[in-house]
Formats: C-alpha cells, structure tokens, sequence
C-alpha cells in the first residue's frame, strides 16, 4: 500500500478570467503534517476550496488514496473520503451551544451509528480541548477567539477525518491560543491525523510541519522539507 494519501497533479483553478492557482502539483504523505504558506491573496484558500470541491479545477487532477476525486462534489469527498476543513475566520454558529456546533460535525453519519460516533467523538474532542466541556452550554458567540477556533477544530474533528485541512488557524490569536492550537496538530499527527496547514505564519507553520509549499500569486515557488525551508533565506 502507498504511503501517499493526496496526489494533486498541474491544478489550475480561475474565478472567473482570474487565474488562481497555476500548475499545482503536491505530495502530501500519510501522517504528515504539509504547510501551505504564503501572503495574503496567494491562492492558499483557493487551494483548499479545490481540494474539497468547493471550487471546481478547471484542468488538473486530484487523487486521494489512489482515487481520482477532482470531479466529485464536496458532499461526495467529505461522506467517502474522510476530509474535514477548519475554514478560515471560524465560522461558527454563534447563537449555537458549543455542544450544537460540535454535534454538527457528524452531520455526514445516520441512524444509531450517529448516536454513538457524537458520544465516542464528543469524549476525544473534550480530552483535547477541556475547556469545551466546561463551555457546553454557552452560545459559541461568547467564546474568545482562541476557544471558537477550538470549537471549529473540534467540529472538525466530529466527523472522523483522516485529512485534516486548516486555513489560518493562528490568525488573529493571542500568542498563548495559537501555541496552544499548534501543540494540539502536533498531538493529532501523532495519532496519525493527516494535516495540511495554510499559515501566513511561515515560521510557525515550519517548526511544526515535515513539509511545505510556498504559494506566490498561484504559483508554487518553493517546497522542500521544513526543516530546508526554515534555513532558507528567501523566506
Ligand atoms: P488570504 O490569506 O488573504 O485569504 P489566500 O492566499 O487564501 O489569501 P485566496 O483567497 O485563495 O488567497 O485568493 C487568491 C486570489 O484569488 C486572490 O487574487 C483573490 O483576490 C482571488 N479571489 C479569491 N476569491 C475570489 C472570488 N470569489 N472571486 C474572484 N476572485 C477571487
């Protein structure tokens, strides 16, 4: 069996006549953690919106685990294939509970199974993140940044995913969530999460990942292990 669980080859994506992503091509390895890193209006959430369906490439492809999943909806890649996306600016359910916003996140399982997926999840989510436990009952609306984005990781984490796509999870964090965040991919990874991790935070993002692109304007001008990346004086 492969260790590779995402090939994506020449991807091109537009909005439009705007050409956002050009030529795309990336590797990411069961297990690892993958940064994409890049300034603002690179195309990093382009990327992301096109892995998961939510943009369609216009040439390109995409496969998962061997399978090619470019022309699948997003409902198909996220039921079949286990991928779940921490959007960017955590977009929560702010008049929800915190549990409410959690429980969305087994949405994609029916029936009894689902009875049992939101108590088994629900425990895993609330080891990671204790503080949700204690905040289950609050509208997310009221929570600080750093624990809506927990909620938004943990909502994430409701469904199962074997891919694990965050867009910005550091942005406009207190220094002490966002440390707190990163040691938490660590720990996922070490459970054999795969993650791919859209940062502007370069830095950051390269301490904690085994690999990373860099995006300028669509266009991928540098990958490498993170470790070469973090000594290279281009960055
Ligand atoms: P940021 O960190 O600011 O979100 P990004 O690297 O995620 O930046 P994208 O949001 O992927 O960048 O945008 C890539 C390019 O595509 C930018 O030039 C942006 O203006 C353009 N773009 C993004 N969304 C749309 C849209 N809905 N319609 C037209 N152009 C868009």
């Amino acid at each position: 069996m492969s260790d590779l669980l995402l090939n994506v080859s020449d991807l091109n994506t537009y909005y439009g006549v705007i050409h956002a992503l050009k030529n795309i091509s990336m590797e990411v390895k069961k297990g690892t953690i993958v940064s994409v890193i890049g300034a603002n209006g690179a195309g990093k959430s382009t990327f992301l919106k096109t892995l998961i369906g939510l943009l369609k490439a216009k040439t390109g492809k995409i496969e998962y685990n061997g399978e090619d999943i470019t022309k699948l909806s997003t409902h198909e890649i996220v039921r079949k294939y286990s991928v779940s996306l921490v959007p960017e600016r955590r977009q929560l359910f702010g008049p929800l509970s915190v549990l409410d916003n959690l429980k969305l996140g087994t949405y994609k399982f029916s029936g009894r199974g689902r009875e049992v997926k939101i108590k088994v999840n629900l425990n895993r989510v609330y080891k990671l993140f204790p503080v949700l436990k204690e905040r289950a009952n609050q509208k997310a609306e009221t929570l600080s940044g750093g624990e809506q984005q927990m909620v938004v990781i943990g909502r994430a984490l409701m469904a199962d995913p074997e891919l694990l796509l965050l867009d910005e999870p550091s942005l406009g964090l207190a220094p002490f969530f966002v440390q707190m965040i990163f040691n938490t991919l660590v720990e996922l990874r070490r459970k054999g999460l795969t993650i791919i991790l859209v940062e502007q935070n370069a830095r950051l993002a390269l301490k904690i990942s085994d690999y990373a692109v860099v995006l300028e304007t669509g266009k991928i001008t540098l990958k490498g292990s993170s470790l070469e990346l973090l000594k290279d004086e281009k960055l």
